[in-house]
């Protein structure tokens, strides 16, 4: 006779495995009454293999993370080998050598000057520390800015889920409702796309920038800190900036003494071509946020880097009370950083950046192609990321009733020919690994069109 314990031992069947991810599962941005389970169980490279051993391409890299593929082998091995030493340790008060060096690693091929480095669990939480050392940093500056308590931040903008990261956040269907819980900042429009809730046309590079440095005259000596997505703003629908628009809002920031906060969280780690996107403009914040593939997607770490100048505001003894009292359990977690450290020797060895040129120039090929689609109405792509509008009318561009789902259904129905899509609304977004092969590129694409043909050309 089994016991209970041997039951919960023994595999699961997998329709009560879908039966209880269902019931059990709360999944992130998900409707639960419509969700249906797929469960994946191992990856391979570039390739997600599910409990019932069908194959999908990794169209979203595992929600913008993966960077170098699945399970690789030096990146497994990294893992292994740190945690036969030790898993995790705190870092409030006390260090470990793997850490450090990754700390280290990270100095030397950021922007110049940023040579601090607080570590911290997703990306929410390094732009949570960032919004809070920028604050703290004018208490305590010499001399104190205490009327700096201000931020500016863009339309659209997307920069997580925790509370002072719903505050800089632009996008009202995630925001809405948390408003009332929240501060908020002087919000400039974005000048990558057309504002969704007004439909007034994304602003100008020139009205841009003077619609800022109007704001910074009109609120001088009162901000913070202007925090933004360089170059591209992911959640958005893969919004693209125009050229200049970020080496003005330095230019700008500078000259009004403002603080920039960078949120590379998404396109840091070569995703636009280079390894940082604010290298494409010769542009250095004062903070820069990085997650997601600072791991190469493997495991849940973040890190806020800053100046000196930003630190040393800081120092004091004990009882100055000048200190940052902020932290995460798992903040500079050993694993995180041995895998962390891992993926930047990958990228060194294997010449990451720059093979990427010809698998972007393959992207922009087979996109090429999608954007001649009926229901295609515009296709944006940077480096190794594209969103692809989904439109009622070509010509027009009109939406379709946001209520269909169309971008949904045009990802589900890739999964069918063997892609997993994750869209924004109805932008259809692909963002696979970056090592991704060309023959896996074109297939990604290929199983996207059938999606969206299937999504859009029928009802
Ligand atoms: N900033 C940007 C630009 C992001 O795209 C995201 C997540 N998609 C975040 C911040 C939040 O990161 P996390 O989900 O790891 O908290």
């Amino acid at each position: 006779m089994s016991r209970p314990s041997d039951q919960t031992r023994s595999p699961a069947p997998l329709e009560r495995l879908a039966a209880w991810d269902r019931e059990h599962v709360w999944h992130a941005f998900t409707q639960m009454q419509e969700y249906q389970p797929l469960l994946i169980e191992r990856g391979e490279g570039c390739t997600l293999v599910d409990t019932a051993g069908q194959r999908y391409l990794d169209g979203s890299a595992s929600m913008w993370c993966n960077v170098h593929g699945h399970a690789h082998p030096r990146l497994d091995a990294a893992l292994a080998a740190q945690a036969a030493k030790i898993s995790h340790t705190t870092n409030l008060g006390l260090s470990n050598p793997t850490t450090v060096e990754f700390a280290r690693r990270l100095v030397e091929i950021a922007p110049a000057g940023l040579e601090k480095v607080f570590f911290s669990g997703d990306g929410s939480s390094a732009i949570e520390a960032a919004l809070k050392i920028a604050f703290q940093y004018w208490l305590q500056a010499d001399p104190p800015r205490q009327g700096r308590t201000k931020f500016i931040a863009i339309g659209e903008a997307y920069h997580g889920d925790t509370l002072g990261a719903v505050a800089v956040g632009g996008v009202d269907r995630f925001t809405s409702v948390f408003a009332p819980l929240t501060f908020e900042p002087i919000r400039l429009p974005s000048p990558g796309g057309t504002c969704p809730s007004t439909g007034a046309a994304a602003p100008t590079l020139g009205a841009s920038l003077e619609l800022l440095e109007r704001v910074l005259v009109e609120h001088e000596g009162n901000v913070a800190a202007m925090v933004m997505e360089p170059i591209l703003q992911a959640a958005a629908g893969i919004w693209i900036h125009p050229e200049g628009y970020l080496r003005g809002v330095r230019e700008l920031t500078k000259r009004h003494g403002v603080l920039l906060i960078l949120d590379e969280v998404a396109v840091g780690f070569g995703r636009t071509g280079t390894m940082f996107a604010c290298e494409q403009e010769e542009v250095i914040p004062d903070f820069l946020c990085l997650a997601k593939g600072l791991t190469a997607g493997y495991l849940p770490m973040a890190a806020t880097l800053t100046t000196h100048e930003i630190w040393k505001a800081f120092l004091g003894t004990h009882a100055e009370r000048r200190t940052f009292f902020h932290g995460h359990s798992y903040g500079g977690n050993p694993l995180a950083a041995a895998v962390g450290l891992e993926s930047l020797n990958i990228f060194r060895d294997e010449r990451v950046l720059e093979g990427l040129p010809p698998k972007i120039e393959r992207l922009q090929e087979q996109l090429a192609r999608i954007a001649g689609l009926d229901h295609v109405g515009a296709v944006r792509v940077r480096g190794l990321v594209a969103g692809i509008d989904l439109v009622a009318d070509k010509t027009s561009r009109r939406a379709f009733p946001w209520q269909e789902q169309r971008g949904m259904k045009a990802s589900l129905a890739a999964r069918k020919h063997g892609a997993i899509l994750r869209p924004l609304g109805d932008v259809v977004v692909l963002w696979p690994p970056l090592s991704i092969a060309l023959d896996e590129l074109d297939r990604l694409c290929i199983a996207a069109e059938a999606g969206i043909r299937a999504a859009t050309e029928s009802g």
